[in-house]
Order: C-alpha cells, then structure tokens, then sequence
C-alpha cells in the first residue's frame, strides 16, 4: 500500500519542519536584531558601528 507509507512520512516530515522552523527563526534572531539602517542615507549598519561607513553619520 502506497498510502500507508505516506502517512508517517509526512508526520516527520511534518515534525522536522516545525524544527527546523524553530531553530531558523532563532538562528535569525541575532542577524535581524543587530542589523540596523543608517538614517540619513539608509544603508544597512551594524549596531556596534558608531558611524555610518557610508556617509559617516553618527548612528
Ligand atoms: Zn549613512
């Protein structure tokens, strides 16, 4: 039976897709919330950047 081998596959698949899910968004936790924009010419900047390499603007 074909449909008896899909049953559990698409239950781990399922399951490993909810993990990974989990550990995608809290691999970019991090990456989202250090990024930041240089608001005077929108660049992207890290938050430990004092000036903005782009236009030098104090962040
Ligand atoms: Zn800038």
């Amino acid at each position: 039976m074909f449909l008896m081998w899909i049953v559990p596959l698409l239950l781990i698949g399922l399951v490993v897709y909810v993990i990974s899910g989990d550990n995608l968004v809290n691999a970019l936790k991090p990456f989202v919330s250090a990024s930041r924009k240089c608001p005077h010419c929108n660049q992207a900047a890290q938050n430990d950047w004092k000036n903005c390499p782009h236009c030098g603007q104090t962040l």
